[in-house]
């Protein structure tokens, strides 16, 4: 940093970076930047960190990616020490991890919690961003961090007569904390995407009667979690480093699966069932799309893998007409997110389960004492919406970021400049928001990928980039308007080399009525998207304009 930038301006408000957001993002920026001097603060809406982990608290919450894999790498001792219990982390086992990782490198002193980011506003004359928070906060720096995670503005759709509803009702992504009992209750899941698939079986359980509103039928593998067994923890820990290191050169930024080398049209179809069969049995999402090399690309080979998911649930759930409409047919395999569970179909064998088709017949209204469809009148004490997210873009369009750089960028406003789609140079930065910084934005890989893998990438890409421009007195760096028009360019052209935009999903916008509709993931590949970054950075930031704004010397990347 330039020696202005380390001194306050206006006392304790004045910092060298601002962070939004105390998710696992938010907590390894503070973390990383701490390292390199900075005076940081982190602004989070919760009353605790952990983003994510923080707030979906729904029955049966877990992650769907690998203990062992979903966690920090930037410390040895802190892999080694932390004991995953199961294959896969509960939500209160990752809050727990998360928790200890704020409190062993002492990071919560520099977290203001409850306090919600409402705009933040760049001054090019003075060369920093001012955020102002719904507590009535103002904190200035010359960087501002945006942490603020990809699925982090749940979604209640705009059913009329909600405000009516004289029960109980909840989102999955804002789960009371004491929690719910629905013991005796009749229920209603509406959702069934990952929340709504891990929380039915759990809500079936307790309740009276459960109707869960289906629009979508989703592909849905079995997680086959088990306790970790202490023999693989070992052996997985006692080759840390260059596992952590293998993953980056993976699509999914996830080691371990050796990658498939034949289409599954090249194998029989005995070949395939048996292959197949052998995923299911281990169980997991990534394992099952690398059966073989094109699932993704193909539709052909794409719908070997569906029939065969279909045929299970045809076996599974007893009731032929229920199977059928569990089975999807309307997208292919694996381009909406695979939902992992545990017991799902199985569920709709019980009595006291319904499935109603919210495609053929969609919610109409909320009702004081339920709800009603075209076709039917349902009673219910509590309503479930496992309705989703604004994802990728929403935390970010609730907050006002203007840039006071003009020329020659037209858009002053983010909402204004994202009207049409979200448009980012590598997904770390925006053209004409200068020092402003995402981590697993749109147009990265973040939420196609091993995500905490993926932070550490951006994270470090982002810190290098600083300590870059210190070595040499810049203070301001900016995406070019051309470097950013082919990266969009060629995030679409990849999206559109593979199966992902047939399908109607949160990757597209889909899921949000009047949201421009554009696969917003970077799918070309961890592997590939680290090989970019480090390429730019290699050649000097490549696609960047670096400045001194003092001097007002430009160094272009
Ligand atoms: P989601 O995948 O967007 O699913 C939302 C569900 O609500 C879909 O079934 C959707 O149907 C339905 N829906 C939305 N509006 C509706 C309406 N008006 N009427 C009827 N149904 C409606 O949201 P999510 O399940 O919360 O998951 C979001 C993402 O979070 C996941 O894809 C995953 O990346 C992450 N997540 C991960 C885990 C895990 O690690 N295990 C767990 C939970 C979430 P349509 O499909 O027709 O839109």
């Amino acid at each position: 940093m330039d020696a202005t930038t380390l001194q306050p301006e206006n006392g304790d408000s004045s910092f060298d970076a601002l962070i939004v957001g105390g998710g696992l993002a938010g907590l390894y920026a503070l973390h990383r930047l701490r390292g390199m001097g900075m005076r940081v603060r982190v602004y989070e809406a919760g009353s605790g960190v952990g983003g994510t982990w923080f707030w979906n608290r729904y029955p049966g919450a877990r992650c769907d990616i690998e203990s062992l894999e979903y966690s920090f790498s930037f410390s040895e001792a802190l892999q080694q020490e932390w004991k995953w219990p199961e294959r896969y982390g509960t939500q209160p086992e990752i809050l727990r991890y998360i928790n200890h990782v704020a409190q062993r490198f002492d990071l919560l002193r520099d977290v203001v919690l409850d306090t919600r980011v409402v705009s933040a506003q760049f001054d090019p004359e003075r060369n920093r961003w001012t955020l102002t928070t719904d507590k009535g906060d103002v904190a200035n720096a010359p960087f501002c961090i945006m942490a603020t995670g990809n699925l982090s503005t749940p979604r209640v759709p705009d059913f009329k007569g909600l405000e009516r509803f004289k029960g109980k009702w909840y989102h999955s992504g804002l789960w009371p904390h004491e929690g719910v009992d629905f013991s005796g209750l009749r229920v209603a899941v509406i959702g069934t995407g990952s929340s709504g698939v891990q929380l039915i079986p759990y809500v079936a359980r307790q309740a009276k009667t459960l109707h869960v509103f289906q629009r979508t039928a989703n592909f849905i593998l079995p997680a086959k979690n088990m306790p970790l067994d202490p023999g693989t923890e070992r052996a997985h820990k006692s080759e840390y480093p260059e596992r952590r290191r293998a993953a980056y050169d993976t699509p999914f930024g996830i080691g371990g699966y050796p990658p498939p080398v034949k289409s599954a049209l090249e194998a029989t179809p005995e070949e395939r069932q048996r292959t197949f069969e052998a995923k299911w049995e281990q169980g997991g999402s990534i394992n099952f799309l690398y059966a073989y090399n094109d699932l993704l690309l193909s539709q052909e080979s794409n719908e070997t893998a569906a029939e065969f998911v279909r045929q299970k649930v045809r076996s599974i759930v007893r009731d032929q007409a229920v199977a059928e409409l569990l089975a999807p047919k309307d997208h292919p395999i694996g381009t909406k997110r695979l939902c992992l569970d545990t017991n799902y179909y199985e569920v709709y064998n019980q009595r006291n389960v319904t499935l109603v088709d919210a495609r053929r017949t969609p919610v109409e209204e909320i009702l004081p004492g339920g709800l009603r469809t075209r076709e039917a009148h349902y009673q219910f004490d509590a309503i479930v919406f496992a309705t989703g997210f604004d994802a990728m873009t929403g935390a970010l369009a609730e907050i006002d970021v203007r840039t006071g750089v003009r020329s020659p960028f037209p858009s002053t406003t983010l909402r204004e400049e994202w009207s049409s789609g979200p448009r980012t140079y590598l997904g770390l930065m925006v053209a004409g928001f200068p020092n402003l910084f995402l981590v697993t934005g749109p147009g990265s890989p973040g939420v196609k990928s091993q995500m905490i893998l993926s932070i550490e990438q951006h994270t470090d890409w982002i810190v290098d980039c600083l300590k870059y421009m210190q070595e040499r007195g810049l203070n301001r760096i900016g995406a070019s308007d051309q470097a950013q028009a082919a990266w969009v360019e060629h995030v679409n052209e990849i999206a559109n080399a593979t199966l992902y935009p047939l399908a109607n999903s949160w990757y597209m916008g889909a899921n949000i009525p009047g949201k421009p509709r554009v696969f917003m993931p970077y799918v070309g590949g961890v592997h590939r998207y680290k090989k970019r970054c480090d390429e730019v950075a290699l050649n000097g930031y490549e696609g960047f304009v670096l400045e001194s704004v003092r001097r007002k010397e430009a160094v272009a990347g």
